[in-house]
């Protein structure tokens, strides 16, 4: 029988492309008019943007293994760079990680970190990376009783490990998890200089997956259905019948995937199953249209003491088009439209003086529950995909696994709920 995905984001749909891959039925029902969950597709004036500014990594395998599979060429939706970002501060020098230059990595990484914090600073990000093994093996404890504990300066914190927390968990340093903090710098750090290479979106995003999986998944005889809402889950005697809908009709299925976000998933299921409902943080995105012939100096770079923490340059999708990315909980939720664009551009003008003191157009995009609050102990906190009730399968980011709220978590769970879910079903 045909198994029924709730949600088509990336994670419903890396599970319905597994799926229908292996010959399995499948119909995905999605609320929203258009397929990509958090990261999608948004019009602005006559162009398509993203939701939100995302960056992916060479690390990300299971999203790049699955673009391969619907035949999407990498090189064709990203721009893969060597890492190579600089962080300005109004109070120290700028501080580079990067990986360019002669030397073998990670010895290029060192050398590059050396010329910008000497080799005390050298010294204690091999400090603190030392120290993993014995923070993943104890209670967890906050990023910022972390580095205090590793002796980390004022300085490394500020502009090295706090954006770099805020990027990743999207949760600030006095309340993100050491134990997530680890893993995702052995993951992006500790593997190698390809897994640290910047992948950064030349499509909109909706292009990049969402539309080639719909494709993929509807040639391989899968259904897709836009606008259709999952009121309730129908569940009798510990096994799934299927679903009702918005409009009271029922579609039967033995199988069924939720693939919503962490809160629409525990209201969903909160009659048959009590799951944690995490604290969601938001991203703002603030997307500012220079004249056209305006560049930044690199593709990507950071800033740190401003509201603007990481500003991209998005001129090869519509020249002179940046977005500035300003993660987790914080003032700028305040302020309005107009406010904030002001004081991102005169952020912006300050650090880099090439860029005018404002913008032609702007668009700003605040995604209130862009991700699931990456907080101390939070992996206790996160449910498995095989749940007690029989057919009953859950996907997405906030699923158990290593990684923070990210594309990559969320492809990794579409892909292993999917095997288990297969799995299953031949055992039965
Ligand atoms: C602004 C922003 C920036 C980000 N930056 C990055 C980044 O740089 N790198 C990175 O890796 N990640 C980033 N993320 C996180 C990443 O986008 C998410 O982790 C990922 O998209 C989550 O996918 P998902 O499929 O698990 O959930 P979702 O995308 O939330 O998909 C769930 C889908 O279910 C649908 N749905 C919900 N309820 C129902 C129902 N009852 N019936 C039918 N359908 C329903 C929803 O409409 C939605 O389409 C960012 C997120 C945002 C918002």
């Amino acid at each position: 029988m045909t198994t029924l995905i709730i949600g088509g984001g990336w994670s419903g749909l890396a599970a319905a492309v597994t799926l229908t891959q292996q010959g399995h039925p499948v119909h995905l029902i999605e609320s929203a008019k258009q397929l990509g969950g958090r990261a999608r597709n948004v019009k602005w004036h006559n162009q398509t943007i993203d939701n939100g500014q995302h960056l992916m990594i060479g690390a990300y395998h299971h999203m790049l293994e699955i673009l391969q599979l619907i035949g999407i060429e990498q090189t064709s939706v990203f721009h893969r760079l060597a890492l190579d970002l600089t962080i300005y501060d109004s109070q120290y020098p700028p501080l580079h990680l990067s990986s360019k230059g002669w030397l073998p990595w990670p010895l290029s990484l060192a050398w590059n970190f050396i010329s910008s914090t000497g080799l005390s600073g050298l010294q204690q990000v091999v400090r603190l990376q030392l120290q993993i093994p014995d923070l993943l093996a104890s209670n967890d404890i906050t990023v910022s009783d972390w580095l205090l504990s590793s002796k980390q300066s004022e300085r490394l914190i500020k502009q090295l490990w706090e954006p770099l927390c805020l990027a990743t968990l999207n949760t600030p340093i006095h309340q993100a998890s050491a134990h997530v903090m680890a893993k995702v710098l052995q993951e992006s750090l500790g593997k190698g200089k390809k897994a640290a290479d910047l992948l950064i979106p030349a499509r909109p995003l909706g292009d990049v997956f969402p539309k080639a999986a719909a494709k993929y998944i509807k040639q391989h005889g899968g259904e897709i259905s836009l606008q259709i809402r999952a009121k309730e889950i129908l569940i009798r005697q510990g096994k799934v019948q299927g679903i009702m809908m918005g409009n009271n009709s029922i579609i039967a299925a033995n199988n069924i995937i939720v693939a919503t976000s962490p809160s629409q998933c525990a209201d969903l299921l909160a009659p048959h199953i009590k799951l944690t409902k995490p604290d969601e943080y938001p991203i703002c995105t603030v997307f500012l249209q220079y004249p056209d012939n305006v560049r930044l100096p690199t593709p990507m770079l950071g800033m740190t003491g401003t509201l603007s923490q990481w500003i991209f340059d998005r001129s090869e999708q519509s020249p002179g088009l940046m977005a500035v990315v300003i993660s987790a909980p914080g003032n700028h939720e305040k302020m309005s439209k107009q406010d904030l664009v002001q004081q991102v551009c005169k952020e912006i003008h300050q650090n880099i003086p090439s860029l005018p003191t404002q913008a032609v157009h702007s668009f700003v995009i605040r995604e209130k529950r862009a991700t699931f609050a990456c907080t101390v102990n939070i992996e206790q906190k996160r449910p498995h995909c095989q749940t007690d009730i029989q057919g009953l399968w859950l996907t997405g980011d906030f699923i158990a696994n290593a990684f923070p709220a990210t594309i990559e978590g969320a492809i990794h769970n579409g892909k292993i709920c999917a095997h288990k879910l297969l799995n299953t079903d031949l055992c039965l």
